[in-house]
């Protein structure tokens, strides 16, 4: 991979949705998607290149920045700074449940106006909310008390309360516990996260819940495990 004008200082590193954005002083900013298995490590220069490394940045401390994606579902580009809000990967993203613009009215607005969407594929879709993926939304899900087969435009009232509150937490206690790891993600530093301790029911079937003890359901929903507690969001 040609990662053409970048070069310069970092000036900053920030998360949009699963895009990671690292700001460089000469005004470019390197997108990156790590995709299903992808992970960005910092390593001395001197470390061998593991199998699928496809992009490095050699770093003036004498370590390098190095992209290894195996399945190949990831990305990266390089835009000017003032491009990449309407870059191809950006524009079309909803709104980051930890940034702004995230509230409850717009989660009531974005809801009502689906068409036969059950409520896990609404909370996957990127241009609704930009920032779950399939663990989160099963267990976002669970924390709000909602059966992930409902229609999204039948989730109304207190429920739209509950499912906006249970995006943010979830979200943000896997940011603070840096990530889940089931296999392969790792941190810049090499390291697993640590929420995978914390699943309520993702990866859980016919585990007791820890809420009710009725036994955990994995159902498939658009090609993608999701699972469940029957008792506990029944509807
Ligand atoms: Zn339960």
């Amino acid at each position: 991979v040609v990662l053409g004008g970048i070069r310069g200082r970092v000036c900053g590193i920030a998360r949009l949705g699963k895009y990671l954005l690292i700001d460089f002083s000469t005004g470019r900013v390197l997108l990156a998607h790590l995709g299903m298995s992808g992970r960005i490590v910092i390593v001395p220069r001197s470390t061998a290149r593991e199998p699928h490394t496809h992009a490095v940045l050699r770093l003036d401390s004498g370590d390098d920045l190095r992209y290894v994606d195996p399945r190949r579902f990831g990305a990266l580009a390089v835009y000017p700074r003032g491009a990449v809000r309407a870059s191809d990967e950006l524009r079309a993203l909803g709104p980051d449940p930890l940034g702004g613009g995230f509230t409850p009215a717009y989660l009531a607005g974005a809801l009502a106006a689906t068409r036969g969407v059950a409520v896990k594929s609404f909370l996957l879709d990127q241009r609704r909310i930009a920032g779950l993926g399939n663990i989160y939304a099963s267990e976002v899900l669970w924390v709000a008390r909602i059966a992930p087969r409902r229609r999204a435009n039948q989730v109304r009232g207190d429920e739209v309360a509950r499912l906006h509150r249970a995006v943010v937490d979830v979200l943000s206690a896997a940011v603070a516990r840096r990530g889940t790891t089931l296999r392969d993600y790792v941190d810049a530093g090499g390291e697993g996260g640590e929420n995978q301790e914390f699943l309520a029911v993702y990866d859980r079937a016919g585990e007791p819940c820890g809420e009710c003890g009725a036994r955990v359901r994995r159902i498939v929903q658009g090609a993608r495990s999701t699972f469940y507690c029957p008792r506990c969001q029944r509807r």
